[in-house]
């Protein structure tokens, strides 16, 4: 059995209860994790909170060193890594292999950030004689840390990454259904030299461990990624105590494809952004907006393309895409599916569970492609979490950046052009915090990552995660 990580020792839940961690592929139980309560959460909390002062006390240089030495170690350890988030979460084992790294590299580009003295203060001139003007950064606490199952290193190195190298202390919560890679990572870290209590991870629910986490004053932040939803009501909770909330919530992507773009470019890019992680991606693409006079080629060749995907166990490494991640998620995608075509929709490509006897115990679902579907059809309006693509056809420019931002998501974008004059208008007026120009969901640490309207607000990745992690504190040195 994993145990819960907390104050640098391996723990039980106080009530001994256990939950299993089934793998979407087979169905079969992968490992059993505590089921932690408010109790529980409740150490972990009062454990950051005592390793806060020590840990916030280092020099930026010295909490950089141990971060990269406790990432040097999960890095030791990739293949066990990723072979854990393929058993819990689905995901094909070469893309498991990359999280796990991308894990690792997070951690190290924070951890370079702040041994070079990020993030910066600055001094202020002041116009009252002889006073100096300060600004310094300083850590917030505690920070919670809620993860959903998608991704859950990727989305987890996002928080702690920079929480912990500005000197903050952490509780995270993966999600029920993915906390084996977590607790791995957490544990190896710790045997590294991380000190006890500045990780710390709890398993749990979300409404009772989130909860805890959510509603304890002495948690100051909480950096959630999960449904739009979920984080209206994380909101809401987190302003009867002020805390500080970062949210990374739902999206529906458009990609808006130009009567002059290289459709190689635009069928490999956008078959890749539906249906990596089998479509279970935030940034995914979710609808796609062609002109009429390269839409018959589009969708050939993004059905052929579907139709060459090769589906199974992930740990089969010829496998390009795995199952869905529960019965929930394929339900979901085929009750869409079912609106799509009610509708009036036609399927080009999928549309099926696979048949056969390796699919048999899976949430295994093809890729799907959806055209002729009109507005006011679940696809455009919800987010389809799972491999299904509807496309339709547009007039112009103006049509597709309209419907492309008739959603209550604004989280990803993407338009494949050679004009210039389209891309820069569709960089002015897409409601999203990304947009991409020939490319689709290529996310870097480097820049800052976010969404607007419904998806979400605050800033993950770039120098700009670090003003979501810290507060900054005036100073007026007067002379006397
Ligand atoms: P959920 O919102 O269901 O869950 C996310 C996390 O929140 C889980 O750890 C969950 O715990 C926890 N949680 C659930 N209820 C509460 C509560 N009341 N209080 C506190 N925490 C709670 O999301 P999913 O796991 O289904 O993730 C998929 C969603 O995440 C999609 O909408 C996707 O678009 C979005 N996402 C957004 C990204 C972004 O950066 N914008 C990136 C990736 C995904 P438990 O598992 O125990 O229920």
């Amino acid at each position: 059995m994993a145990e819960m990580i907390v104050n640098g020792e391996r723990v039980s839940a106080a009530s001994g209860a256990t939950a299993e961690v089934r793998n979407p592929s087979t169905g079969a139980v992968v490992d059993t994790v505590p089921l932690a309560g408010a109790e529980d959460t409740r150490r972990a909390i009062a454990a950051a909170q005592s390793a806060f002062a020590a840990w916030s006390a280092l020099s930026g240089a010295r909490r950089g060193q141990l971060l990269i030495r406790a990432s040097q170690n999960v890095r030791a350890h990739l293949d066990e890594v990723a072979g854990l988030l393929t058993d819990e979460q689905g995901k094909p084992i070469r893309d498991a292999h990359i999280e796990a790294e991308r894990f690792a590299d997070n951690i190290e580009l924070y951890a370079g950030l702040v041994t070079a003295g990020a993030p910066h203060g600055k001094h202020v001139p002041l116009p009252t004689r002889r006073a100096m003007g300060l600004v310094v950064r300083r850590p917030l606490g505690v920070v919670g840390a809620i993860i959903p199952w998608n991704f859950p290193l990727t989305l987890l190195a996002n928080k702690i990454a920079p929480a912990m190298a500005v000197g903050n202390t952490v509780v995270a919560k993966p999600a029920s259904t993915t906390p084996l890679a977590t607790l791995r990572v957490a544990e190896l870290m710790l045997e590294a030299g991380l000190p006890p209590g500045v990780l710390n991870v709890v398993t749990g629910p979300g409404g009772v461990v989130g909860e805890e986490l959510i509603s304890n004053p002495l948690v100051r932040k909480i950096g959630f990624t999960g449904e739009t939803s979920t984080g209206i009501q994380v909101a809401r909770r987190a302003a009867d105590d002020l805390k500080h909330v970062t949210l990374e919530l739902g999206g529906s992507d458009a990609a808006i494809v130009c009567d002059d773009a290289d459709l190689d470019v635009a069928a490999r890019g956008i078959s890749i952004g539906r249906f990596f992680n089998a479509g279970q991606a935030c940034l995914a693409i979710k609808r796609v907006f062609v002109f009429e006079a390269m839409a018959d080629e589009l969708v050939e060749r993004l059905a052929a393309r579907a139709s060459r995907l090769k589906l199974g166990d992930g740990h089969d490494p010829r496998t390009q895409m795995g199952p869905l991640h529960s019965a929930r998620q394929r339900t979901e995608i085929e009750e869409q599916l079912a609106d799509a075509i009610e509708w009036g929709g036609r399927v080009v490509a999928g549309g099926q569970r696979p048949t056969g006897e390796q699919f048999a115990n899976g949430h295994y679902f093809e890729p799907t492609i959806v055209v002729d579907v009109p507005e006011g059809a679940r696809v455009w309006r919800e987010e389809t979490f799972g491999p299904l693509l509807p496309i339709m056809r547009v007039r112009d420019l103006d049509e597709a950046i309209q419907r492309a931002n008739d959603t209550e998501f604004g989280l990803g974008s993407s338009i494949f052009t050679r004009d210039l004059a389209k891309a820069q208008r569709a960089i002015d007026e897409l409601e999203a915090g990304y947009t991409w120009v020939n490319a689709v969901q290529i996310v870097e640490d480097e820049l800052p990552f976010g969404g607007t309207k419904h998806s979400g607000y605050g800033k993950e990745h770039g120098t700009e995660v670090l003003d979501y992690y810290t507060e900054q504190k005036s100073v007026v040195m007067a002379g006397i």
